[in-house]
């Protein structure tokens, strides 16, 4: 089941319990899941989104669903990646009626916060308020720890409310030192045992070996937070969503990459020469990913054999492509997007990925350092690669790092300069 949760509600600690989650960008809204044992969950509502996002620009991630002690439901989530640094909100007596959907302002006294996400919300039966809680990055702040490449560096900020209208100002609630997000309370009736509390977090750092889930502790459920223990998952987890059951905790959070840190989502041949597609088979068998290139080259898979001669090796297994990759198409992997570009020359149906989030260019067999692919074998023509290099690659940014089929990086401000091919 795809589904990311962060928040799970039962009436007792012996259930059934009510999942809420989403799929994707969060873009098709939340997904209620139900169980009898803990165990075992059944998508509800024919597997359709129970509520929708209702305005432009937003999305219903990291939906956190809380049972309200005066009765009803109260339900926020991530309105946005970026700004406006806002918490989605809504309020249901019955869990199919909502209230129409509200951005809390939970950081307006930190008007230059990049973020609001995952927000946790909690009763404070002794306060008498409501306890939210979410990840925020505020340029500047925590300079002697780690931003990572997208200018991130987050830790968790809490604010209280009666009404959902008034909050207090935005505080830290929670900084390990250094960038943590998805923190979640366990909820205390599953500790009733030595009556502390405990935060569960992403530590969302890269290195070393991060982006797992650990826990703080702390006296109250409002912090102060010590103890961090080391991580109980693997790397590449988040979103913990945690319940009580049988006198312990059951935390659920979504191990989205794998223990390598890596998953396989396409896979992209740049060209079908033999040296770049003939391992391609068996990356498909290994990862159950799809294996994408351009159709225009199928004339050179038909001569895999020859191919094969041309190298004395055996002929590799190869197949048709699972799609035809084809200009222009996109290419997502995490929120990074990807465009293939058609850089027909070395042969008919080369292509080159471009991401331009990361200034990266993975030029296949089209574009060296201080050269260009060779046009000598079928498929290939000088004219064509030279108007495919001037065309659609001289024009990308000069920083771009090229990362070619063969030999060193270089640029693509490096390659306008200098190379010898392109004067
Ligand atoms: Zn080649």
């Amino acid at each position: 089941m795809l589904l990311f949760a962060t928040s799970c509600l039962a009436q007792s600690s012996e259930g059934p319990w009510l999942f809420a989650g989403f799929k994707n960008n969060g873009q098709n809204g939340v997904y209620f899941a139900v169980s009898e044992d803990g165990w075992h969950w059944k998508l509800i509502n024919d597997g359709k989104p129970v509520i929708a996002p209702a305005q432009a620009g937003e999305l219903m991630r990291d939906p956190f669903l809380q049972r309200a002690p005066m009765g009803g439901f109260r339900m926020m989530w991530t309105w946005s990646w970026r700004q406006p640094a806002v918490a989605g909100y809504s309020e249901s007596k019955d869990l199919l009626h909502w209230t129409p959907h509200r951005q809390l302002e939970v950081m307006a006294n930190e008007s230059t916060a990049l973020n609001v996400w995952a927000p946790a919300l909690y009763w404070n039966e002794a306060k008498r308020h409501w306890l939210i809680f979410w990840s925020s990055t505020i340029p500047g702040r925590f300079p002697q720890s780690q931003y990572d490449k997208n200018g991130l560096n987050h830790r968790i900020y809490a604010t209280t409310t009666r009404d959902f209208r008034t909050f207090t100002p935005a505080t830290l609630f929670f900084d390990p030192g250094y960038n943590v997000i998805d923190a979640t309370l366990l909820p205390a009736d599953g500790n009733k045992a030595n009556g502390r509390y405990r935060l569960v977090f992403k530590d969302e750092r890269k290195e070393p070996e991060g982006k797992h889930i650990r826990l703080a502790s702390g006296a109250s459920m409002e912090g102060p937070w010590s103890n961090v223990t080391e991580a109980f998952t693997e790397p590449g987890s988040e979103g913990p969503a945690s319940f009580a059951m049988d006198h312990g905790w059951v935390v659920y959070y979504d191990h989205y990459q794998s223990p390598g840190g890596l998953t396989c989502k396409q896979i992209i041949v740049t060209h079908a020469h033999i040296d770049h597609i003939a391992a391609a088979q068996t990356l498909k068998r290994l990862t159950g990913a799809p294996v994408y290139y351009n159709q225009l080259d199928l004339p050179l898979v038909k001569i895999m054999d020859i191919q094969a001669g041309w190298l004395g090796i055996p002929t590799p297994e190869v197949g048709p492509p699972d799609a035809d990759a084809g200009n222009g198409m996109k290419v997502r992997f995490g929120a990074t997007e990807g465009t293939i570009l058609h850089t027909p020359g070395h042969t008919e149906g080369s292509l080159v990925l471009h991401i331009p989030d990361e200034k990266l260019l993975l030029a296949g067999d089209t574009l060296f350092a201080g050269s260009i692919g060779r046009t000598d074998l079928p498929g290939g023509d000088y004219p064509t690669i030279l108007r495919s290099i001037q065309d659609v690659l001289l024009p990308l940014p000069d920083e771009t790092l090229v990362i070619p089929g063969h030999g060193k990086n270089t640029t693509i401000g490096a390659e306008r300069e200098d190379n010898p091919f392109l004067k």
